[in-house]
């Protein structure tokens, strides 16, 4: 086990790799910048540096810094956290290069799964369901015009660099098909230098499911079930839930072990989700594969009482994971809600400034990450994300009956936050009942 790791990261998910870190008997050294000096995660911390201005170009994404000051502090590996350097390739690499080990997959394994059309040819090989499309690159248009007829409109033209839902053009017959195959490639190539881009089927009235997968550097590989993030605004995830609901055991088992089988194929190690959108039918087609800890992991280890973070980072110094599959038990239901400091009253205008009152719910099965402390102020140059409110039951409608008498417990003042849209959710009938699709919280909304 590694003696001291460095967090490359802020906010809850530096504190939650800092209590991992802790219980495996690991020092942490947490990297900072002018914005957050003084933060409250930081005094839990072994050691921090301060590496530059609050804008995060300055700072949490300055490769350089962030190296010199692991060695500065003598740390052998670096935990990326999500969001800043997590899926940067030429970052694991630099890290590799100065013998400082990467929390997370290798830089190959993370190119391989990055680029969507590898990664669905990997994902056919290993049986993981696909949609239906181009093999490869759209080469010829009239070879995506022939595809597009046989599978049927819509079709999405999608840039195999992707990211951040750049490059993307839905197309609802030829002509439409034409001029998406040129736009997507322009952008593509604007946005990541690499103007590949693929067709598939465009899924109407879909679900978000995916899969938690681990694996370790000796070729195993497991997966903690899956989890449902239908409930977004604009693709950014509000709430999720595990298991997915509305998915057979049957179904679920299958997907999930070809979720594994895709990164045991990749020969991935540490935490990664693969991304699927399922129809009403439960048919699941692949979306990508997310190559870091995800925000909303909590709810898999809530279900399965694995450890995640820490699990990440013994696989990264060398060890097998510790679970074997058939150990990994699926208990009750969990639900996350994601705490965001932004007014849903006013467009989700985000709400920087200092909190003054912040009492958290508890009680059984009630579990809150946050960084958040009375007093603290949000600086204006990161994520909006000031918390996540989780809870367990035994079932569906426990979870959502403890849900919403947490939310009534939980009480911000004067930052407004997404606290009203959830309860609002977690009374409506579609959430209630699982009736619901990718833009039913945006169909509220306008309403
Ligand atoms: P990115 O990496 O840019 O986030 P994704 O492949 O994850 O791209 O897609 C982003 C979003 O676009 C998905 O969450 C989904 O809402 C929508 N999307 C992507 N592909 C399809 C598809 N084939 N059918 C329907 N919606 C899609």
């Amino acid at each position: 086990m590694f003696g001291r790791i460095l967090i490359a990261n802020r906010g809850e998910i530096a504190l939650r790799i800092i209590r991992a870190a802790r219980e495996l008997g690991v020092e942490t050294v947490c990297v900072y910048s002018k914005a957050d000096a003084g933060a409250p995660w930081l005094s839990l911390a072994d050691e921090s540096v301060c590496i530059g201005n609050a804008p995060s170009s300055e700072s949490y994404l300055r490769i350089d810094r962030i190296i010199s000051a692991a060695e500065m502090t003598d740390s052998e590996a670096i935990h990326p956290g999500y969001g800043f350097l997590a899926e940067n390739a030429h970052f694991a690499e630099v890290c590799r290069d100065c013998h400082i080990e990467f929390i997370g997959p290798t830089p190959e394994a993370m190119n391989l799964l990055g680029d969507k059309i590898n990664c669905k040819r990997l994902a056919r090989q290993a049986g993981t369901p696909v949609f239906p499309g181009t093999d490869g690159e759209i080469e010829e248009l009239d070879e995506a015009i022939e595809i597009a007829a046989e599978i049927g409109y819509p079709v999405i033209v999608k840039a195999s660099a992707g990211g951040g839902g750049k490059g993307m053009r839905v197309a609802h017959n030829v002509a439409a098909l034409r001029t998406a195959v040129t736009a997507a490639q322009q952008e593509a190539i604007a946005s990541f230098g690499n103007g590949a881009v693929y067709l598939e089927k465009f899924l109407e009235k879909a679900r978000h499911v995916e899969v938690q997968v681990l694996g370790d550097k000796h070729g195993n590989a497991v997966h903690l079930y899956n989890r449902d993030c239908t409930s977004q605004r604009r693709h950014q995830k509000l709430i999720e839930e595990g298991p997915a609901p509305r998915v057979s055991p049957e179904i679920r088992d299958r997907v999930c072990e070809s979720a594994a089988e895709l990164i045991r194929k990749a020969k991935y190690s540490g935490a990664a989700t693969v991304e699927f959108l399922m129809n009403k039918e439960q048919e699941f087609f692949m979306l990508e594969v997310n190559t870091r800890v995800q925000v909303e992991h909590p709810v898999s280890e809530m279900i399965t009482g694995v450890d995640i973070v820490k699990e990440s980072i013994s696989v990264a110094a060398g060890e097998p994971l510790s679970w074997k599959q058939d150990e990994i038990k699926l208990n009750g239901h969990a639900i996350e809600c994601r705490i965001n400091a932004e007014d849903p009253s006013k467009n989700f205008m985000p709400q920087p400034g200092t909190i003054e009152t912040w009492k958290t719910p508890g009680g059984p099965g009630v579990r809150v990450e946050t960084h958040v402390v009375p007093g603290y102020s949000i600086p204006p140059n990161y994520d909006s994300m000031i918390g996540k409110l989780i809870v367990h039951g035994r079932d569906r409608d426990e979870a959502i009956a403890r849900m919403r008498s947490a939310l009534g417990e939980f009480s911000v003042s004067p930052i407004a936050t997404t606290i009203p849209l959830h309860q609002r959710l977690l009374n409506h009938h579609a959430f209630v009942s699982a009736d619901f699709d990718i833009n039913w919280v945006e169909r509220l909304l306008d309403e």
